[in-house]
């Protein structure tokens, strides 16, 4: 994937796109609410929950306690409540009468936490604008914190809180009805997890946070929500397979299937290899006769194996390798490489024809092997040349 995987399901705004796919996107009743796509069990009772224990009765958390005015979240901290336009179409209208209320998320707080990874800033926010007064399920942000310990990475917010106004003024954007979105009512989160599709978000968060969980399945993003009965839906790119698919593991969970194992995020980069050190300062150009080289042992000539020359140079980022191979060398097997071979072979890295005085001046290294002693037939007469 190369581009931001979130720039392909979120709009610029950062919201995801209500609209990328008609056919599998959220779909709402007549009355606006998120229907449930496929809940057959949504009437049964529940009674097989193995994973309650973990997830929903460890925690003392019974609603959202009201404390000197404000309401206490997971981290203990408590957020004052705040007035504002709560009227039916105003700005902070409550769209589904969740009954939570404002609460005061001016800038000052924002880097308050609600629970040990996520805070006031991120709940507040909705497509990274953050609101100053915004309402806030203290049961989302547990439910948001349970999914951050079981994924045991990051776990980014793309929308929070939205107000009512900035959900209308999004929808008009479409040209669409807005809809009755649970944002609007403090209870809904939009998350992302690095290396992980929003399926593989949505089955860790039904390990997570339980089977009652509402959750929106987005190509690189889940919604979750905590309005309190399971519900499941797709965005756009989302395979309706994908969707079954997730509906399947919450069904087998409930009847007691174990957990899938959490998938790895991006394997994360090896350690560094340390830097080549490097030696300061000038190489003067230089030349060296190589008497034996293993791999040219068997090659003809009386030696050495090998001449190397290589040009001054300094600090070089890369260097040009030049390999000088020779054919036919009357000498035979008395030829000897600096004698017979080294003048005619470029290695003083002169111009031949004599338009470059100064020679070759990019960092070279210069190879001048002696010649293979095997015979190759060459030529319609068969004469023995000797490379
Ligand atoms: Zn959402």
């Amino acid at each position: 994937m190369t581009a931001d995987p979130l720039s392909q399901a979120l709009d610029p705004w950062g919201f995801e796109s209500p609209f990328g796919a008609s056919a599998s996107g959220e779909r709402t009743t007549a009355a606006g609410q998120p229907a449930v796509v496929g809940a057959p069990w949504g009437e049964a009772p529940w009674v097989e929950a193995p994973w309650a224990e973990a997830a929903w009765t460890e925690a003392p958390w019974t609603g959202e306690a009201e404390s000197a005015g404000g309401v206490a979240f997971p981290s203990g901290a408590v957020l004052a409540r705040a007035s504002g336009a709560t009227g039916r179409d105003e700005e902070h209208w409550d769209p589904n009468g969740a009954g939570l209320p404002l609460l005061d998320t001016r800038p000052a707080l924002r880097t308050t936490r609600l629970s040990p990874n996520f805070t006031v800033g991120e709940l507040a926010s909705s497509g990274g604008r953050a609101s100053d007064v915004a309402r806030i399920s203290p049961e989302l942000v547990r439910v948001l914190q349970a999914i951050r310990d079981r994924a045991g990475k990051a776990v980014r917010i793309t929308s929070g809180y939205r107000s009512w106004a900035r959900n209308k003024a999004l929808y008009q954007g479409y040209g669409k009805k807005p809809t009755l979105s649970r944002h609007c009512s403090g209870q809904a989160a939009d998350i992302t997890v690095p290396g992980l599709s929003g399926a593989q978000i949505a089955k860790l968060a039904i390990d997570a946070a339980g089977p009652e969980l509402a959750i929106g399945i987005g190509t690189t993003f889940a919604h979750v929500d905590v309005r309190g009965a399971w519900a499941l839906w797709s965005y756009g790119g989302v395979a309706a397979s994908t969707v079954r698919a997730v509906r399947a593991y919450r069904d087998a969970r409930r009847r007691g299937a174990p957990p899938a194992p959490v998938p790895p995020g991006p394997v994360p980069p090896g350690p560094v290899p340390p830097p080549v050190p490097r030696v300061p300062g000038q190489t003067a150009g230089g030349r060296l006769e190589v008497a034996r080289v293993p791999l040219l042992a068997a090659h003809r000539g009386a030696g050495p194996d090998l001449v190397l020359r290589w040009n001054g140079m300094q600090n070089p980022e890369a260097i040009d390798v030049v390999v000088h191979l020779h054919g036919y060398s009357p000498p035979a097997a008395s030829m000897r490489l600096p004698r017979d071979k080294e003048p005619i072979s470029g290695l003083d890295f002169s111009d031949p024809a004599g338009r470059e005085p100064g020679g070759r001046t990019r960092p070279t290294l210069a190879l001048l092997p002696g010649g293979s002693r095997r015979r190759a037939r060459s030529g319609p007469t068969g004469s023995r040349s000797r490379r």
